[in-house]
């Protein structure tokens, strides 16, 4: 099924989880025999894989996303960026997601690689995630579900939220069906997100995307690199807590419920859990919000 199809059936909000590859043929075993199996029977509505910087993962998100699909028999998703890659490879590795049966891409543009700050496309290929979404759309017979990203707090390089905003628009405009957010753990933001987004005329749903805390350093660090904010609360809680992981995803844990049950009272059209890699953490929270 693809994206676009969750939403319009959905009674319910639409629960995703979204997952990385692992480093090691090791991790990739213990992901694909444990947290896999684990996290399909929390009944996500579908599993999203990323991408890793210059493609470097991309057997291993084609190979997780399959085994999700075919092996757990639960939707999936590649992610795609524009990072090191022509045009030609590009469709090329479109071509393999169809051929794998994979019916969801997000398309992305992907970080400049270590060490740049500006992104520079690749010879032949693209400079921004509309352009792939445009491609997608005009390679592919068979549609694709495509979501794109969305940035409540603004992209790290766009000047002003609007601006990013009129770029999100021609993410749409060239055939993205669905919006996934950058994390964040203050809902405030995403309300005055969606509230722009519908002014902009984007009508595709906008879902929430919450990374629950395991570790107060790691989830500093990635805060600090995606531009999300950390309420002051919450940052005091976790700066008390940067040498005791388990304290920090116990206050994790809580947080993620919280802000998960007030945006599903809100009327979000569903969740999307950056469930780094682990099961015990998601379930605990799926068990305390109402479904
Ligand atoms: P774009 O939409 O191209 O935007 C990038 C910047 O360019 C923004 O500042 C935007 O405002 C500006 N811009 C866009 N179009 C134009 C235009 N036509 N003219 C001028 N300015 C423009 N990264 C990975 O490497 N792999 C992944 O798997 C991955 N998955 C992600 C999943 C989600 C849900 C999210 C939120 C992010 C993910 N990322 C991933 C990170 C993403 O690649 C980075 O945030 C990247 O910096 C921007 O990607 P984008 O697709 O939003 O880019």
């Amino acid at each position: 099924m693809r994206f676009p199809e969750y939403f319009d059936q959905a009674d319910q909000p639409v629960i995703s989880f979204e997952l990385f590859p692992p480093k090691t043929p090791a991790g990739l075993r213990a992901l694909q025999k444990r947290i896999i199996p684990h996290l399909v029977q929390l009944k996500p509505s579908y599993i999203t894989v990323t991408y890793g910087a210059m493609g470097s993962t991309q057997e291993q998100t084609l190979e997780i996303a399959s085994f999700i699909k075919h092996q757990c028999r639960l939707e999936s998703a590649c992610h795609l960026t524009c990072v090191g890659a022509s045009r030609d490879e590009l469709r090329d590795i479109i071509q393999r997601f169809a051929d794998a049966g994979i019916q969801n891409i997000v398309a992305l543009r992907g970080d400049p690689p270590q060490g740049q700050t500006d992104f520079v496309p690749p010879p032949d290929g693209f400079a921004h995630a509309n352009d792939l979404v445009g491609f997608i759309r005009e390679i592919q017979q068979a549609p694709f579900g495509i979501a794109v990203a969305g940035y409540p707090e603004k992209h790290l390089q766009a000047e002003t939220l609007e601006a990013d905003i009129a770029n999100l628009r021609r993410k749409v405009d060239a055939g993205a069906d669905t919006i996934i957010t950058q994390l964040f753990y203050d809902n405030a933001p995403y309300f005055n997100f969606v509230e722009k987004v519908r002014a902009a005329g984007i009508t595709v749903p906008v879902v929430p995307g919450l990374m629950p805390i395991l570790s107060a350093g790691q989830i500093l660090r990635i805060t600090s690199m995606c531009g999300a904010s950390i309420p002051p609360n919450l940052q005091k809680s976790l700066e008390e807590t940067l040498d005791n992981d388990e304290k920090a995803a116990a206050i994790g844990v809580e947080q993620c419920i919280r802000q998960a049950a007030e945006l599903l009272e809100w009327g979000v059209p569903g969740i999307h859990f950056y469930v780094l890699n682990k099961a015990v953490h998601i379930q605990k929270i799926l068990k305390a919000l109402p479904h």
